[in-house]
């Protein structure tokens, strides 16, 4: 650290947007200097993985909830746009900072910038420190016995749960240094991260509340209601059993540490044990996110390529027609549109029904996976290129552990497994709703009569399967089996 000449530290905002565990914020108080805290919008660098439609909408309202915490504690969020590390060069010429601190990413572009940042600053005798705010290990913390990155999912989160509880987050600071004079900021409302025409953006705002407090709101919820009985109720759609945590981890405004101790002090409170099953079920779903960013800084080219090679010489189909129904959840299968219409309306879906609608896209249309994970890049509000790369690749097949090719999924049968009443077809694809359970999940066997007292004809109020999941089925595993024969 520089001798204290009273110049602030530059605080780097990214993907860790809250005030209590983030350890850069913390680093940064504990200088005594005053803070200078900045969000770079840094769509430039990110290129093709710059926020889809869903996140801009997020990010807006958790940057806004962050600015007001911020100022809460006698600090301000300075706001700048473009390449990162000239922003953060105006920044350091304009406030006199000598000292630069943030909370790591690791997507490939991001890991490669912040890299050559650090380097540059660190040249120029400024001092450049990050942090890990976002996992439990860190991707290069953990390796299998022979030295390499972990492939499969069980033993990594073996070795994961083998370091027992992580470190006890930190309380939000209760006050932040403030220079002389703030630099100046650009304004939120002119980023235009907000859908104006048409505003599709109502069934976002009516389902969440971005920010810090909105996620602590949330995880209490889920660890007061829902952890205990997420083992049993975590596949079923229609109910409120998994934490719906997802877009608030990703945009950094709850960490995993604070999920984890939330979870085993829920579960002790209940049981007397840290992690009865629900919560031990829980804790390894998180894993599953920390396996994710595990497999994409060791296999950076996860969100292009197919992790297994041969998958490489897989024919995909070009569909445009069964593309755009899957998108509009028209497909004429009720479990499929309802999760493709779940997506559209509240930029969220149930993991179980994700799984559905991508195998019966990459399966059933035989469409390319990168098709659907372009299509969730930005439609969800928890679009992460990590966990929906590893997620796509896992389900076509294709991935590190992935699901062995000809375990298809029948979606009907999934939705009478999962949706054993209908009442999550019922909520998503209203013209259905009058239909018998033991039809809703495949209205083409619907006696006439059914049909009729549903109100419903099929082809004008609601389509006909656009393929037949069982021909579909058959073609797709002569084309794996073609993929693997090589011919
Ligand atoms: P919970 O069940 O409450 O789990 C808690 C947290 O654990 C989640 O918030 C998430 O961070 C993590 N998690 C849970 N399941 C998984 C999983 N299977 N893989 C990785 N992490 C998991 N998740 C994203 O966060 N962003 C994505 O872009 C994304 N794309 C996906 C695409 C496909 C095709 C599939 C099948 C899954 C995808 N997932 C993605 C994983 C999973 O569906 C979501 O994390 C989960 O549905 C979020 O809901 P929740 O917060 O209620 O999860």
């Amino acid at each position: 650290m520089p001798a204290d000449t009273g110049a602030p530290v530059l605080l780097w905002f990214r993907r860790d947007l809250r005030l209590s565990d983030n350890p850069a914020l913390t680093a940064a108080v504990s200088t005594g200097r005053p803070v200078v805290p900045v969000f770079i919008r840094d769509d430039e660098d990110a290129g093709d993985r710059a926020p889809g439609g869903a996140s801009r909408w997020w990010l807006h309202g958790s940057l806004k909830a962050l600015a007001e915490d911020l100022s809460g504690r006698g600090s301000r969020l300075i706001l700048r746009s473009g390449n990162a590390a000239d922003a953060i060069d105006d920044l350091l010429k304009e406030t006199g900072a000598e000292v630069v601190f943030w909370n790591r990413r690791y997507e490939p572009w991001a890991t490669r910038r912040d890299e050559a940042i650090k380097t540059s600053l660190k040249e120029r005798g400024i001092e450049a420190k990050s942090f890990n705010a976002a996992l439990l290990c860190e991707p290069w913390e953990i390796e299998t016995k022979d030295g390499g990155p972990y492939k499969v999912f069980t033993p990594f989160w073996k070795a994961l749960r083998g370091l027992g509880d992580p470190e006890r987050p930190e309380a939000a600071p209760d006050g932040i240094p403030a220079p002389d004079a703030f630099p100046k900021t650009e304004n939120l409302d002119d980023w235009k991260l907000l859908p104006e025409k048409p505003d599709w953006a109502g069934g976002l705002r009516e389902a969440w509340t971005p920010g810090e407090k909105g996620a602590r709101e949330r995880l209490a919820t889920f660890v007061d209601e829902a952890v205990m009985a997420y083992a049993d109720k975590r596949n079923l759609p229609a109910k409120a059993g998994t934490s719906r945590l997802s877009p608030h981890l990703h945009f950094g405004e709850v960490g995993p540490r604070q999920i984890w101790h939330a979870a085993i002090a829920a579960g002790m409170s209940a049981t007397g044990q840290p992690t009865p099953k629900g919560v031990e079920t829980f804790l390894s779903e998180i894993a599953w996110r920390e396996f994710s960013w595990h497999l994409l800084f060791h296999f950076p080219t996860l969100p292009e390529e197919p992790l297994r090679p041969e998958f490489s010489d897989f024919e995909w189909k070009d569909d445009d027609g069964g593309l755009k129904a899957w998108q509009q959840g028209m497909t004429g299968y009720p479990i499929v549109d309802a999760g493709m219409r779940e997506l559209w309306a509240t930029g969220w879906m149930h993991n179980r029904v994700r799984m559905i609608v991508a195998s019966f896209l990459v399966k059933d249309l035989l469409v390319h996976w990168r098709e659907g994970e372009v299509w969730f890049w930005d439609t969800l509000v928890d679009a992460d290129l990590a966990n929906n790369t590893a997620s796509w690749q896992w389900v076509a097949g294709s991935g590190a552990d992935a699901a062995p090719y000809f375990r298809v999924f029948n979606p009907v049968l999934q939705g009478e497994k999962f949706d054993p009443d209908g009442e999550y077809v019922r909520r998503w694809v209203p013209e259905l709703k009058d239909l018998p359970a033991n039809a809703v999940h495949a209205p083409w066997t619907a006696k006439p009569m059914e049909l009729k007292e549903a109100g419903i004809e099929l082809g004008r109020d609601y389509p006909h399967p656009i393929v037949d999941h069982a021909t579909a089925r058959k073609r797709a595993l002569e084309r794996y089996r073609r993929m693997k024969d090589g011919n």
